[in-house]
C-alpha cells in the first residue's frame, strides 16, 4: 500500500511512498481507512513544528470499515463503521492521567500521525479501545470529523465557562474554531474574527450561524466587539489561531471577570499583554485534545443528529493529491479537506 510518510527529521522531507501493510494483533482492529482529514497538525509535522518521529506516515482525523479484529476483540467486527481516537497510540496505561482517560498527560504518550503511523494510507492497525463505532446516520465524512470536534466539545463542553446569553468572540476561523461556533451558536451571540487570508473560512462561519463575522484587516474588532457588549467586552473569548495579534485580541475583548480559553497552538513564546489577565480578573483555560470522557459526548452528540458537522468539508482528494490538499489548508482556501485511498 502507499501512504504520505514523513520520511527523515527536519522541514519537509514528507513524500508519498510504498508501505508494508500493517498487521493485526491480539486486542487489536485492523481498519480500512475511508476519509482521513488534513488537520493543521500535520502541516506542523512537515514544517518540522511538531514533534514528531520518523519514519511516520502522517495523518490522525479519520473514518474507516473494519477490515479485520485480532484475537480478543468483541465489541466490533469485520464491517463496522468505526472512528479512532488517536491520540493514546502509545500510552503507559498506569500513569494518575492514564487510569483517569486523561491520555493527553500521560508522559509515554505518542499519537498516531506524528508519534506513531498514521491514517494518509489505505489501513491502520489500532487498539480496541482507541475504536468507536459511528452512530447510525452518521456518515463516514463526518465520522473523520470526531476528532476535530472532540478538541472544540472539550473546550465547549467541559470547562463549564457557556451559558445562555453569552456574548462569544472566537478568534480563528479553521476547522476547530468553526466548530466551537456550531456548539455556541445556539445559546450564545457569536463573533467570529479571522485575518486577511480567512475570508472563505469567514464566509463560512456567516453562513454556518455566526452572528457577526469581523476581518480583523478591515475592520477594528474591538469596535466592533464594545457596540456588541455595549462597553463591557465579550463573557468568554475563545482563542483558535495561535497567533500573537489572536492572544491580544482575545485578551483586549474579554471583558471584567470574563473568560479566555486558549485553543490555539502559537509553537513559539508570544509578547502579549498578560496584565490583563490580572486587572480584568480573567479566568484562563487551557484546552488540549480530548479525554475519554469527551469522546463519549462526541459520539452522544453525533447520535442526536441536532449538529451537522460536514458543512466544514470543503474538498475531498485522493491521497495522491496530498500536496495539493495540504497547500489548500496551508492558504487556507479549503476548511475540512478529507483525503481518501487512492493507489498511485
Ligand atoms: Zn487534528
Ligand atoms: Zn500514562
Amino acid at each position: 500500500m502507499t501512504a504520505v510518510v514523513k520520511t527523515r527529521p527536519g522541514v519537509g522531507h514528507v513524500q508519498l511512498q510504498s508501505v508494508p501493510e500493517p498487521q493485526c494483533g491480539p486486542g487489536q482492529v485492523k481498519i480500512e481507512v475511508a476519509y482521513s482529514g488534513i488537520c493543521g497538525t500535520d502541516l506542523h509535522v512537515y514544517h518540522d513544528r511538531f514533534p514528531n518521529y520518523p519514519p511516520v506516515i502522517l495523518g490522525h482525523e479519520f473514518s474507516g470499515i473494519v477490515a479485520e479484529i485480532g484475537p480478543g476483540v468483541d465489541s466490533v467486527r469485520p464491517g463496522d463503521r468505526v472512528t479512532v481516537l488517536p491520540a493514546s497510540a502509545v500510552i503507559c496505561g498506569r500513569c494518575e492521567y492514564c487510569r483517569q482517560g486523561f491520555y493527553m498527560f500521560c508522559p509515554k504518550r505518542r499519537g498516531m500521525g506524528h508519534g506513531v503511523n498514521g491514517s494518509f494510507t489505505r489501513y491502520v492497525v489500532v487498539r480496541e479501545d482507541q475504536v468507536y463505532a459511528l452512530p447510525e446516520g452518521v456518515s463516514l465524512e463526518e465520522g473523520a470529523l470526531a476528532e476535530p470536534f472532540a478538541s472544540a466539545v472539550q473546550a465547549i463542553e467541559e470547562m463549564g465557562e457557556f451559558r445562555n446569553g453569552d456574548v462569544v468572540l472566537i478568534s480563528g476561523p479553521g476547522p476547530i474554531g468553526l466548530l466551537c461556533l456550531l456548539l455556541l451558536k445556539s445559546r450564545a451571540k457569536v463573533i467570529v474574527a479571522g485575518a486577511a487570508s480567512d475570508s472563505a473560512r469567514l464566509a463560512l462561519a456567516a453562513r454556518l450561524g455566526a452572528d457577526i463575522t469581523v476581518n480583523v484587516a478591515e475592520e477594528d474588532l474591538l469596535a466592533v466587539v464594545d457596540r456588541q457588549t455595549h462597553g463591557r467586552g465579550v463573557d468568554v473569548a475563545v482563542e483558535c489561531a495561535g497567533t500573537a495579534e489572536s492572544v491580544r485580541n482575545c485578551l483586549r475583548a474579554a471583558g471584567k471577570l470574563g473568560a479566555y480559553i486558549q485553543l490555539g497552538i502559537a509553537g513559539t513564546e508570544l509578547t502579549v499583554p498578560f496584565d490583563l489577565v490580572l486587572y480584568k480578573q480573567l479566568r484562563v483555560w487551557g484546552s488540549v485534545g480530548y479525554s475519554v470522557r469527551t469522546w463519549r459526548r462526541v459520539m452522544e452528540i453525533l447520535r442526536q443528529r441536532k449538529l451537522n458537522l460536514t458543512p466544514l468539508i470543503s474538498h475531498k482528494l485522493p491521497l495522491s493529491r496530498w500536496r495539493e490538499g495540504f497547500q489548500l489548508c496551508e492558504t487556507k482556501q479549503g476548511v475540512k479537506v478529507l483525503l481518501y485511498y487512492d493507489e498511485a
